[in-house]
């Protein structure tokens, strides 16, 4: 007769896959309000509205470089001279109109004189005097940037539910956004687990560990664009498991490392299993298979193994997407060398990315964390697939 927390009697499903995982996390996580909040704030937000371009960009058609802005007309035979008529630079536009055989210094973001439809670059110039220039090739209207060229005013640029990267919050900005509407941040309860765990900064035992969990998994909640909640550390130890649990009041969802595999000390998963009420339990991908989730007392539990690589890649391919809404990235890149799967579990590995090309890390160990910073991908294989050197395979990006 088998026994142990395998063979509970349950009502819901074992050995989900890495999609469905991430769609029933996404399920339990409440509805957010909207807020505005200003640009420089909002870097791993989500946008919650389209938005549209204010103004156009550029605002005015400018050159791309620095050098003289003409008539190209004028300079097809090589070289040619022209003579200057003023000048026009960023934010101080020439007044008056380039005529036949006239030109004005430019430089880059200036505005294009009227009359003038090219530029010749600096480099491509030769001063005969301080008021007359020699074209050594055409002036190119290919330099001039026409105003509306990027976006135009009015044009819908960036829609609801864009992640707020960098670069989009800048583009955000030059729309003439001050402030962007985006969703609220997700309150994130975050818990470690584990009797020998131990905060960074105090000595160390043999036979115990650094708590790199809450460092690392605050860290990519924050890039996440969400509220961190800072629990610390539960001991292997029920009831004040259970008590900690009770204090994350006010959180949208719990994260909790460590505790929900097949141990006699895994309390966490018994908490969801007995006490709580559980949506899955163990998820089909390796690392990362123990994963569990459910709800204590009406608040959405996320149990990651704790294992620190096993908890990164579970973050990586089901909390963050969830929590987000934003799939995630692969590309294809060529295998440099094998890679496999077993039959019932994606595999994610950790693999070194030369020249375009990936390769495995090495030492594929859940237990082995400087596989985290050094290698650079992850290689995903679907459950019961062996990949050979040459082949395409899909590749994640850390
Ligand atoms: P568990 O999932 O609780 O069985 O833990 C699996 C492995 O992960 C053990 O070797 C733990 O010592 C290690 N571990 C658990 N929690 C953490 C943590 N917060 N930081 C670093 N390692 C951890
Ligand atoms: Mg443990």
């Amino acid at each position: 007769m088998t026994s142990g927390p395998e063979h509970l009697e349950r009502d819901f499903p074992m050995h989900v896959s890495v999609s469905e995982a991430r769609e029933m996390l996404a399920a339990l996580l409440p509805q957010r309000q909207t807020e505005m909040v200003v640009a420089k704030e909002a870097l791993g937000r989500t946008l919650a509205a389209d938005l549209a371009a204010l103004v156009s960009h550029p605002s005015a058609t400018e050159s791309a470089l620095d050098g003289i802005a003409c008539r190209a007309a004028d300079t097809q035979s090589v070289p040619s001279e022209l003579r200057v008529v003023g000048e026009s630079r960023a934010g101080v536009p020439f007044a008056g109109e380039v005529g036949t055989g006239e030109c004005v210094r430019i430089y880059t973001g200036a505005p294009l004189p009227r009359g003038a439809d090219a530029i010749c670059p600096v480099e491509k110039l030769e001063e005969i005097d301080s008021a007359r220039v020699r074209l050594l090739s055409p002036a190119s209207t290919g330099d001039v940037r026409h105003e509306g060229g990027d976006f135009r005013a009015g044009e819908v640029v960036m829609q609801a539910g864009t992640w707020l990267s960098a670069p989009r919050l800048a583009l955000a900005t030059a729309l003439g956004h001050a402030q962007l509407p985006v969703y609220q941040r997700l309150r994130v309860a975050l818990l470690s687990t584990g009797d020998e765990v131990v905060e960074a900064g105090q000595p160390l035992q043999a036979g115990q560990v650094y708590d790199s969990n809450s460092v690392g998994l605050s860290a990519m909640l924050q890039e996440a664009g969400c509220e961190v909640l800072p629990l610390g550390h539960a001991p292997d130890q029920p009831e004040q498991l259970a008590q900690i649990l009770a204090g994350a009041g006010g959180a949208d969802v719990l994260l909790s490392s460590g505790g929900v595999s097949m141990g006699k000390y895994d309390f966490m998963r018994d908490l969801l299993l007995e006490g709580g009420k559980v949506s899955f339990w163990k998820v089909r991908m390796r690392p990362g298979g123990p994963a569990i989730l459910g709800g204590w007392r009406g608040l959405p539990v996320f149990g990651l193994p704790g294992n620190p690589v096993s908890s990164l890649v579970v973050f990586h391919v089901i909390v963050r997407p969830a929590l987000t809404g934003q799939p995630v990235q692969t590309l294809k890149l060529r295998a440099g060398t094998p890679f496999r799967s077993l039959p019932d579990k994606t595999a994610f590995w950790r693999a070194n990315l030369v020249g375009g090309v990936v390769h495995d890390y090495g030492q594929q160990g859940s237990g082995i964390l400087r596989s985290l910073s050094e290698a650079g991908a992850l290689v995903v294989v679907p459950e019961g697939q062996r990949v050979q050197v040459g082949d395409d395979v899909d590749v994640i990006l850390l």
